[in-house]
């Protein structure tokens, strides 16, 4: 429905700033080559015209690269570099093309497949050749390159000259999604990006460099600025999506239609969608809840995702991905997908029985893709047309199940199925295919006997031909009187008479000789030529037809592809719903249940991810209207983190659609989650830094709204204790004064907790431990008021510090608490003296003990520190 022009390519800038680049050696190569011969000038024109890909440039069986092209391939794809009258060189086989680009488009690289577009036999000098496609990561659609639980988005960010708003627009080529949306700012813009994950992205080589490093570690592909036009789309569309939305929509297809060099019949009518319908998620918040990327790599199980994930499709699994990261925030939208869930949690028997026809049911989504950019193999073919089997079952099968209740979704999933549309094209094809296709459709044999008439006569014609040659086999035998005499068949010769040598003197004069082997000679006759004639006639009309057969049903599917994308898209929602039922379920579940007020109540609730690693203990969250902050205090490894995390955990899955991990839930909706993690717990991630945490901060200061819900597990720590505490205090009363948005705030700074002194919508929580003689019991259970000590000491022990370390440290700890005043070591109790927070001067050895991490040093070092950490105290 979508048409753009074509646009003519002009060198851009940035060429000119890449051929500044080897100017010098390059440079000067290229300019020598293309004096010496024609198709080096041809070359030159191409990569001129495509100077940002490697160009494969097709000269007879290979593909060969040259210049910066050929040393990158060499390295790249671990072939030999050569050189060429002196450049540098690199091919691949042209039959091997497909597995060397893909592998290139994985390391982030671009191609351009120049071919040779006449036969070079026929041609007179120059053979022709033509860029035929131009692979690029953010459009790639083979499986080989693509994961296929996860959507591979080409992004274009329209940059207008004036104003915070940018349109930026997504297209999955592989399944044909194609949306836009607008961005208010650079953080909204960075965060939809971040979630998004888009593999290459399309800026206009007009627009300024943009600032906020919103592009940082993205592939990003300028483009000309005349590209980012609204007026390829119909008119309705223009009235409807805002104009920057549309240009950035428009680039991207300019950009398809270049690289893939047509409009592709798969990609869907452009949807707009609003970023304010969605929880706004930023980078940091995904990453600490780890919603689909663990923190540690290897851990895949630890995501939110992975916990949630019972799918049973490639397209319920991207969509499951999609929803984590998009959580919603209307109440309607959420209680519907609420509403689907609960009833297939119910029905156990009808959701299994789904479940079951689910996991048949192939990607459909990609498989339109393929067959939109026509690359269907038969193979894809069949998968799809399988696909189509069980449509109608399922659709019975949800009807029986949602009976008269209220299940919106359900409904609509069910009309998706009904289509008539489908079922004609199950019934057209059904019993077309082969169980196991060879792989390209003109190679034949892919159609099953019974199918179609024709093909049925031709090879029954071809099987007769054969019986005759048998009877011809056994008439030669007798005339001759050579009774091992045979009639074979072989791909240079094809049919032949052969004759054991001992019975060469009883050939006749009219058998020509073709071959001659150890022991035996093969010869041919007229007779056998014809028959041969008669045979390759019936096997190539019957590959023709074939080929017919497979054309026609890809054309009667490509006009059906709307039809068939709906029916994609209710599948996918389908596997979802029924992925969190099974969830809720197996995990035992409610259903969450919103406020319009501004309270949290969850009863007995859990970490959905840690709870099925250990044994868990469920804790409360109760804050009525009047409490917005919690000081969360305890002492190392009590399980304050993982507190925090499940309450955020909780929210979001509520806001997905999902049941939740409690015995009762009452939410708010909130507009937005921020979860930081601490200093030491993001070591792994490389950010530590002091600054950063500010600048986080300073980020959620900005942005948070009543209706957010904030997490800050232990901030303040990258820095010294004074610092620390008087930062968290101050932000903490920000957040719960003037904001007062809902925060959770777990921190190892009893000063803290003296925070409900001054603020009256704060509450102290704390997480329980026993102490049994001079060991800690983590109960891992979170009670109002705060905790007693930090107990170091005692988790070092359970480190697995040595006694005569962590003996030495108790005795230490006792002399410092004698000595110093409480308020300067953290308060080990609390007391109701007034805050000291810039008081009198620390100890030394304080100040060292200060910047100690017990978790992060060896029993060694801990021995080492303490032997000169008392050293300076005498
Ligand atoms: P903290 O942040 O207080 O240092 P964490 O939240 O990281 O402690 O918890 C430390 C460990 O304790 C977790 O890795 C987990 O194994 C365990 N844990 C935490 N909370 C619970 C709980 N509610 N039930 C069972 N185990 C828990
Ligand atoms: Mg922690």
């Amino acid at each position: 429905m979508l048409f753009c022009t074509a646009f003519s390519l002009t060198p851009r800038e940035e060429n000119t700033l890449r051929r500044s680049d080897f100017e010098s050696y390059t440079g000067f190569l290229m300019t020598e080559a293309a004096k010496q011969t024609p198709m080096m000038r041809q070359y030159m024109r191409f990569k001129a015209e495509y100077p940002d890909t490697v160009l494969f440039f097709h000269l007879g069986d290979f593909y060969e690269t040259f210049f910066e092209d050929a040393e990158l391939a060499a390295r790249e794809l671990d072939i030999v570099l050569t050189s060429r009258n002196g450049y540098p060189m690199a091919g691949v086989p042209v039959r091997r093309g497909e597995a060397y680009i893909h592998q290139l488009l994985k390391r982030g690289h671009k191609v351009a497949v120049c071919q040779q577009v006449e036969d070079p036999k026929k041609a007179k000098g120059l053979v022709k050749r033509d860029v035929v496609r131009v692979v690029t990561p953010g459009t790639a659609i083979e499986d080989s390159v693509l994961e296929e639980g996860i959507n591979n988005y080409l992004c274009a960010v329209d940059v207008p000259e004036e104003g915070a708003r940018r349109g930026i627009a997504f297209l999955d080529l592989s399944t044909g999604e194609f949306s836009t949306t607008i961005a208010v700012g650079e953080e909204q813009l960075s965060d939809e990006l971040a979630r998004r994950a888009p593999s290459e992205i399309l800026i206009a080589d007009t627009a300024s460099a943009m600032a906020g490093g919103a592009l940082d570690d993205l592939l990003v592909t300028r483009i000309p600025g005349a590209t980012f036009v609204a007026d390829v789309f119909p008119s309705a569309v223009l009235g409807a999506i805002e104009e920057t939305g549309l240009r950035a929509a428009g680039a991207i297809l300019a950009y398809v239609e270049r690289t893939q060099k047509s409009v592709l019949a798969h990609i869907r009518p452009l949807e707009s969608y609003s970023l304010s319908d969605q929880m706004d998620l930023d980078p940091f918040t995904v990453t600490s809840l780890e919603l689909v990327k663990p923190l540690r790599e290897g851990q895949e199980r630890g995501t939110l995702l992975h916990t949630l994930d019972w799918t049973g499709t490639s397209m319920g699994r991207r969509r499951l991905r999609r929803m984590i990261l998009a959580p919603l925030t209307d109440r309607t939208a959420i209680e519907e997908r609420l509403d689907a869930v609960a009833c297939l949690v119910e029905e156990a028997r009808g959701r299994q029985e789904l479940r079951e026809r689910i996991g048949a049911i192939h990607d459909v989504e990609r498989l339109l893709g393929k067959l939109g950019a026509g690359r269907m193999r038969p193979i894809d073919l069949l998968l799809l047309l399988r696909s189509l089997e069980p449509v109608r079952e399922i659709g019975r099968l949800i009807e029986d199940l949602v009976g008269d209740r209220p299940a919106a979704r359900l409904a609509a999933i069910a009309e998706g199925l009904s289509d008539p549309e489908l079922q004609s094209l199950a019934d057209a094809f059904s019993g077309m295919l082969v169980d196991q296709p060879p792989p390209e459709a003109r190679d034949g044999g892919i159609i099953r006997a019974g199918y179609n008439e024709e093909l049925d006569g031709l090879r029954r014609e071809t099987t007769s031909i054969r019986g005759q040659l048998a009877t011809m086999e056994q008439e030669e035998r007798e005339k001759t009187g050579i009774p091992s005499l045979k009639i074979g068949f072989n791909r240079v010769f094809g049919y032949y008479l052969e004759v054991t040598r001992t019975h060469l003197d009883k050939v006749p004069e009219a058998y020509h000789r073709r071959q001659t082997l150890a022991n035996a000679e093969r010869f041919v006759t007229e007779e056998l030529k014809a028959f041969e004639e008669r045979i390759a006639n019936g096997e190539e009309r019957a590959k023709a037809l074939e080929l017919e057969l497979f054309e026609a049903a890809l054309e009667r599917l490509r006009e059906a592809i709307p039809s068939l994308q709906r029916l994609a898209d209710a599948l996918g929602e389908l596997d979802v719903l029924l992925s969190l039922a099974e969830n809720a379920h197996r995990s035992g579940y409610v259903r969450p249940t919103f406020t319009e007020t501004h309270e949290i109540a969850i009863r007995e609730g859990r970490h959905p991810v840690v709870e099925r690693i250990e044994e868990f203990v469920p804790n409360d969250l109760i804050l009525d209207e009047e409490k917005d902050l919690v000081i969360l205090t305890g002492p190392n490894m009590a399980g304050k983190s993982v507190y925090l995390r499940q309450v955020a955990a909780i929210c979001l899955m509520a806001q997905i659609g999902s049941f939740v991990p409690a015995s009762e839930a009452r939410l708010p909706i909130v507009d937005r989650v921020f979860a930081r993690v601490g200093a030491s717990d993001m070591l792994s991630a490389g950010i530590s830094t002091f600054m950063m945490e500010m600048l986080e901060v300073a980020a959620i200061l900005e942005r948070a709204t009543t209706r957010s819900l904030i997490i800050l597990d232990e901030m303040g720590r990258g820095t010294s204790t004074f610092d620390g505490v008087s930062i968290a205090w101050a932000v903490a009363k920000e957040l719960a004064s003037r904001i007062r948005a809902k925060t959770l705030f777990a921190t190892h700074y009893q000063e803290l907790t003296r925070l409900v002194d001054e603020i009256p919508n704060a509450v102290n929580l704390h997480v329980a431990v026993k102490e049994v003689g001079r060991d800690v019991v983590f109960l891992h259970r979170v009670e109002p008021g705060t905790a007693a000590g930090s107990y170091g000491v005692h988790v070092a022990r359970l480190a697995g510090l040595p006694d005569r370390v962590t003996e030495v440290a108790d005795r230490i700890l006792a002399e410092l608490l004698a000595e110093a005043p409480l308020s300067q070591l953290g308060g080990q109790t609390p007391t109701a003296e007034p805050l000291q927070l810039f008081g009198a001067e620390e100890h030394p050895v304080v100040v060292e003990l200060r910047k100690l991490d017990p978790n992060r040093i060896t029993p060694l070092e801990a021995l080492q520190i303490l032997a000169d950490l008392r050293s300076r105290l005498d």
